[in-house]
């Protein structure tokens, strides 16, 4: 049998959620029908207002690099304009921030909490992770073709050059779904790493990790409404109720934590 090597797992200890926690803010979350509250704001403000929170969480990152293992403490934040409701981290240091997403939140607090979620996934190596489990993904679905293929022919006399080529084609073809599956998205723990990571960078720029919380709100809100604002952020970033809940706990940990950084796991 194949076993697939799964990501490395968090460097850190992550808050642990209870089911019971989950299922009555689940309840919560679904009686709180207030709108989701959608700003106009123009894209020089988005600019300037971008720039200023990014230069903040730079200005604090360091602490966090050096517990992370993250020499080359470098990043630069882009601001896309389109409506698309998106955030991503790319390239090993790059965090693209879109229009669409800011126009869902209200104050610095929750904007620099998308920004720093993004570095959280950059300082904890979640994109090289990920890629190494897509294509441990393609690899295998690769393998597991070419020995039902193989199994099949072995006896089979009219198994030409022919066939073979077709075979190959279609252990490619199957390597690459095996691929687009691995790298559908972030997993659930990899969520709370960087969700924890940013709650520490948000911390150390001097944000508010209460007003930050209501990001967690907006996300649910976002995933759930019938698919309405559903956007290519919540398929790389799951949302849940869970996350809220452990940004809370994430806050109370980071208030009695006199080294204010991340406890290592293990510890
Ligand atoms: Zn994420």
């Amino acid at each position: 049998m194949f076993t697939l090597a799964a990501c490395a797992g968090s460097a850190y200890q992550l808050p642990q959620v209870s089911d019971a926690e989950v299922n009555a803010l689940e309840q919560d979350f679904a009686t709180n029908d207030a709108p989701l509250k959608k700003y106009k704001r123009s894209d020089s403000h988005y600019q300037k207002r971008l720039t200023r929170i990014s230069n903040n969480l730079l200005n604090h990152v360091e602490p966090l690099c050096a517990v992370s293992d993250y020499p080359d403490c470098h990043f630069e934040v882009v601001y896309d304009n389109s409506a698309e409701v998106n955030a991503y981290a790319s390239e090993g240091y790059k965090v693209t921030i879109f229009k669409g997403l800011l126009d869902y939140l209200k104050n610095d607090d929750e904007m620099a909490a998308v920004v720093a979620h993004e570095i959280g996934h950059h300082l904890a190596n979640h994109n090289e992770e990920t890629e190494r489990n897509a294509t441990t993904g393609a690899l295998v679905s690769g393998v597991l073709t070419a020995v039902v293929l193989g199994a099949a022919n072995a006896n089979n006399p009219y198994y030409s050059s022919f066939n073979q080529q077709q075979d190959q084609q279609a252990i490619q073809d199957m390597m690459q779904v095996g691929y687009g599956i691995g790298a559908l998205s972030y997993s659930k723990e990899q969520e709370k790493e960087a969700d924890l990571l940013s709650a520490y960078l948000l911390s150390h720029a001097g944000y508010n990790l209460e007003r930050a919380q209501n990001l967690m709100w907006v996300l649910n809100k976002l995933d759930g409404d019938n698919g309405k604002y559903r956007a290519s952020l919540l398929d790389t970033h799951p949302a849940s109720p869970e996350r809220y809940i452990a940004w809370q706990m994430a806050q109370a940990e980071i208030e009695s934590n006199s080294t204010k950084l991340p406890y290592p796991k293990g510890q």
